[in-house]
């Protein structure tokens, strides 16, 4: 396990690869439901449920992810900047400076639409050498039926396609995309202008006090036989100053009250150490992950009570009017409490949400609070995957996201027997 977010390092060619065709696919995937290379099964149904809730708003969702800087000195896309693995399975957090345009239309109406300057994250998971995967399900990247990998690797017996293991492993298991929170041009263009008259201002104030004062009286006179002009630019340059400087007093202030509102740096350590003792491999990088797949396959359902991911209450009308969500900063962990073997972890974070209700796009950033569960004596797999469960009862393998029941003896599955559960969430 290791972090490494100071250094430049390239991510793996066959990676890179792999993540530069899964981003460019991203839009289709979203906008018009087609198959996204390279995504295992679960964030393919997350993809699924989005595209389904924007056929159900009856609009369409232009969405095309553009890379913002081509760094030419490293001539790759992806940054290596975290790791993680356990017995079968390896994880690599993929980095790149990507921006999303989106667009939405009624028809040929334009109802909304924005340039995102974001930066991303994808996990590529990928099988530990000397681990045999054979029987685990993977959905045919062809036909959708679900299959085991030697099968899919001899050719699927619904549409014969023949896989070679490199077309399944890696795969990306989770991603998402951030703001930055950089200066915007609105930002400048407004910010920039009331600074430099708050300086003209104080220079015109400062020059008419101190003209006889014999410290600043020469240098107010030579001033002045520049004129006017001399003294706007020097305005302006101040006033570019004054804006950098009130800017970065704006960033301190918001980040001191975010930290106050989403929970301290002491329980996220807290979590982590007691996580750790379950689970040494266990980071907070993959709890976020985590977190933010739980939240969006719950958003995105029909109906959130059939999802084995979700046991809470029914969630709010305009949850069902969310196309688009994004995690947009500070995870933190407000609170966690061990009961009955059970841990309870509650995270409070911003999310850039994109709605839409009566033909009307609204584009919002609210705080959302959500709290997730999971035994604490079994160890957290990392690489949970619920196309691969073994029934806690007969033991027999089965895709979970097919089947609420094991087909071979008929016990309901409870995914709390397995992993993390979304047992609430609300706007904080
Ligand atoms: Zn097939
Ligand atoms: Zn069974």
């Amino acid at each position: 396990m290791g972090k490494n977010y100071f250094q430049a390092i390239p991510i793996k060619p066959s990676y890179e690869k792999k993540l530069l065709r899964f981003t460019s696919s991203l839009g289709k995937a979203i906008g018009k439901g087609e198959t996204i290379p390279f995504a295992d099964n679960d964030l393919t149904y997350t993809l699924n449920l989005q595209h389904e809730r924007i056929e159900s708003k009856n609009i369409e969702l232009d969405y095309e992810v553009y890379e913002r800087t081509k760094n030419s000195s490293v001539n790759n896309t992806f940054f290596d900047v975290e790791n993680w693995k356990d017995k079968h399975y390896a994880s690599k957090v993929g980095f790149g400076v990507l921006g999303v345009k989106r667009r939405v239309r009624q028809n040929e109406k334009i109802l909304y639409k924005d340039t995102l300057r974001y930066v991303f994250y994808g996990t590529v998971t990928d099988i530990v050498s000397g681990s045999h995967p054979d029987n685990e399900i993977h959905i045919c990247p062809n036909c959708g039926a679900d299959q085991t990998i030697a099968d899919l690797q001899n050719g699927c017996p619904y549409c014969g396609t023949q896989y070679k293991m490199d077309d399944l492993f890696p795969k990306i298991t989770s991603f998402y995309f951030f703001d930055q929170l950089q200066m915007t041009k609105k930002q400048v263009f407004i910010g920039w202008p009331i600074c430099s008259v708050i300086c003209a201002i104080g220079l015109a104030i400062f020059a008419s006090l101190f003209k006889n004062d014999p410290i600043f009286a020469n240098t107010i006179k030579e001033i002045s036989r520049y004129g006017p002009i001399f003294f706007c630019i020097l305005g302006a340059m101040y006033g570019f100053f004054l804006f950098l400087f009130m800017h970065l007093l704006f960033k301190i202030a918001r980040a001191i009250v975010d930290l106050q509102r989403m929970g301290t740096a002491a329980s996220r350590e807290r979590f982590e150490a007691r996580m750790k003792k379950i689970t040494p491999e266990f980071s907070f990088e993959y709890f976020k992950n985590k977190a933010i797949s739980l939240i969006k396959k719950a958003v995105y359902s029909k109906d959130e009570s059939e999802l084995l991911s979700y046991q809470g209450e029914k969630l709010p009308e305009e949850f069902k009017d969310i196309i688009d969500l994004n995690y947009a900063g500070i995870l933190g962990l407000k609170d966690f409490r061990e009961e009955d073997g059970f841990v309870t972890a509650e995270i409070k974070s911003y999310f850039d949400v994109l709605s839409v209700k009566d033909n009307k796009v609204s584009y919002t950033h609210p705080v959302y609070s959500a709290t997730f569960k999971r035994r604490t004596d079994i160890p957290v797999d990392l690489n949970f995957s619920m196309t691969r469960i073994q029934c806690p009862t007969c033991g027999t393998s089965f895709n979970a996201m097919k089947n609420k029941c094991c087909p071979s003896c008929g016990n309901e599955y409870e995914l709390i027997t397995d992993d993390w559960v979304l047992v609430e969430i609300k706007k904080a």
